[in-house]
Order: structure tokens, then sequence, then C-alpha cells
């Protein structure tokens, strides 16, 4: 298989960050480190994509001709644009694919525009998938009483189609010491004009304890391969997720340290974590008794949806359909979001939730 541009060179180690080269070109590349194993799954997940969907959603409509195709292909380049700076890798790979459907010389232009409609709508629901997912393995509000191994396991088991994922990409190995990616010996190996490339590799070398100093690393070229691959270090390693006690956005769990608020900016610049220690209120979200209890009811709505009754067979439950469930849950979701900044009461938020189940 071939690799063309732009492609990502991914190396996960022992250490919880992932290290990415994002090669634009042949002759530019970038590096970036993304901060523990899930923030880019995740982030993802809860990236807002309405401005997007807006733009795609005006286009429909119309028809593809010679005088509007300039026009129409820039409202996708705009959408892609609208992800910049917002994810680190998201923009790169959207970028890629709309650069290799729009010079490609087989398609026509109703293709091209056909094919730009569709990548869009797959990864919105790639984003409603791996939120799923993300939910269902590796929350600790939901399915407490299974193990992850189990809650895995039982996720595949409800989406055979996740099984059948698969990487397409390059898998490759390279010079790394001690099992650990050192960011300043790759990267001066990656660039040979400033170094003297032998040194440096007998370094890595030196450094090692075993006899053998290499490392693998992926070549990944779509979003959907390094999505999949982050969520399967994170299960691999039982990295968990968390919703925050402001913003109720997920956050990535990354050490044993007891966390309630994000790192991302609520408002004026703070971020949830520097506003919500200030929050005398929240000060103990987890003692906070109506959050108690609308975990209590959301479980209750979750097993019903994802019928556990498939894993343990004597169990009868009353089951929910996906559109119902979802309804539901975004209903209970920006009640909670309204709850956690204040505006409604846990008396109010609770009455809410409740009012149309059953
Ligand atoms: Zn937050």
């Amino acid at each position: 298989m071939e690799i063309t541009y732009p492609f990502a060179k991914v190396f996960t180690d022992s250490t919880n960050k992932v290290n990415v080269f994002f090669l634009h070109d042949t002759e530019h590349s970038t590096f970036q480190q993304i901060g523990d194993i899930g923030t880019g799954v995740v982030d993802f997940c809860e990236l807002d994509f309405s401005g997007v969907v807006e733009k795609i959603k005006a286009l429909e409509t119309e028809e593809v001709t010679n005088a509007n195709f300039e026009d129409m292909k820039k409202v996708y380049w705009e959408a892609v644009d609208l992800l910049k700076e917002k994810h680190s890798y998201a923009h790169l790979f959207l970028n890629g694919d709309l650069l290799r459907n729009f010079y490609n010389p087989d398609r026509s232009e109703d293709e091209k525009i056909g094919y730009a409609n569709f990548m869009f709508q797959y990864y919105i629901n790639l984003q409603a998938d791996y939120a799923g997912a993300l939910e269902f393995c590796l929350s600790n509000e939901v399915l407490s009483e299974y193990t992850l191994p189990e809650r895995y396991v039982m996720f595949c088991n409800l989406h055979l189609d996740f099984t059948h994922h698969i990487l397409h990409s390059m898998y490759s190995v390279a010079p790394m010491a001690r099992g650990k990616f050192d960011i300043e010996k790759i990267i001066q190996f990656n660039d040979p004009k400033d170094v003297d490339t032998k040194s440096v590799l007998q370094d890595i070398h030196r450094d090692s304890k075993h006899s053998v100093s290499m490392w693998q690393y992926f070549a990944i070229q779509s979003l959907e391969e390094m999505l999949y691959l982050e969520f399967m270090e994170m299960i691999k390693r039982g990295i968990r997720i968390k919703r925050c006690g402001l913003c109720d956005r997920y956050f990535v769990l990354a050490d044993k340290r007891k966390r309630d608020y994000c790192d991302r900016i609520f408002e004026n610049g703070r971020t949830c974590k520097q506003l919500g220690a200030k929050k005398r209120f929240h000060e103990n979200v987890e003692a906070d008794i109506y959050l108690q209890e609308f975990q209590r009811i959301y479980n209750r709505m979750y097993s019903r949806y994802y019928r556990m009754d498939a894993w343990d067979s004597n169990r009868q439950t009353n089951k929910l359909t996906e559109a119902e469930f979802k309804a539901w849950t975004d209903m209970a979701s920006k009640t909670r979001q309204e709850y956690k900044r204040g505006k409604i009461s846990g008396e109010e938020m609770l009455e809410r939730i409740l009012k149309n189940i059953e």
C-alpha cells in the first residue's frame, strides 16, 4: 500500500503521551506531542460541529454546475477551516481528505461534491459512535459494576461493526531508547541536514538497556484510523474519562489524582479547573445529591437502551429505541449543564429529566 501526503507518523511509548509528526508534504513536517493519551479522541467527541453542519446543509438543495462548483468547493474548505486551532489533528486529516478528493482527476465535479458531503456526514456519525464507545467502555459514571475488559467485550458484542475496524496504516520501526520516545533525538534524526545522524543513532543505542533499540510507529492517513488507534491505547492502558463538574464535557483522567474539572477555557480566559475550585457550591461534585440522583436515573435509561440483558440473559428490560434514547440523553445533558452553571435548581433538573420517562 502506498501512502500519500499528508499523513502522520505516530509513536506511542511507555509514557502517557502520543508523539506525532505531521508530514504535510515531502518537505514540510511539524511535530506535536499530544498530552495524555485519549485527549485527542475525547476532544474530537466534544467538538461542536454545528457551524460546519450549517454551512454544508445550505448547499444540499443546490445543483452542481460548472458555474457554481468553485463556490461550493470554497464552502467545504471554510467548513474544514472552522476546525483549525480547535483540534490537534482533526483539521489536518479532514484537510488531507478534501485535498485528495478535490484533486482527484478521476472524479467529476458532481462526484467531488457528493464525496465531500459524504465525508462530513461520515465524520459526524463517527463522532457519535466514539462518544458512545468512550462512555460505554471508559466512563466511571456508568456500568460501574462491570470491569473494563467486560465492558469492552459487551461493547463489541453490541456493535459488531466496531470490531470490524482495522488499521489500514503502514507500520514501521524507528530507533528509540529504553522504550521511550526521545523527542530531541528523534527530531534530530528526522532532520538529517543539521545533525550527525550516525552519532545520534549510536547515542540512542547506548541509552538502551536492551540489545535492540527499535520501536514501532504507525503511519496514519485518516482521522478514523487516528481515533481508533488512540481509543485502543486508552482501552489497553485503562485510561478513564469523567464529566467536568462545570462545563459538563468529558475529559481524560490521566492519573489517579481526584479531579472534578477539566482544563478547557470556560469564560474570560479562565479554565473550568480555575473557576471550579472557587465555586463552593460545587466543591464536592460527588457529594451533590442532585447529581447523584441524576446519575441513577441516567444509568437506568442507559441500561434500558443498551439491553444489559444481552449480557445477563435472565434480566428483562424495557428497551428504548436509539432515537428515544438519543432524544432523552440530549435533553438530559442540556438540563444537567444548566444545573452545573447554576441556572436552574437541583429539583428543577430532576423534574425535567423525569418528565418524559415511561
Ligand atoms: Zn470543563
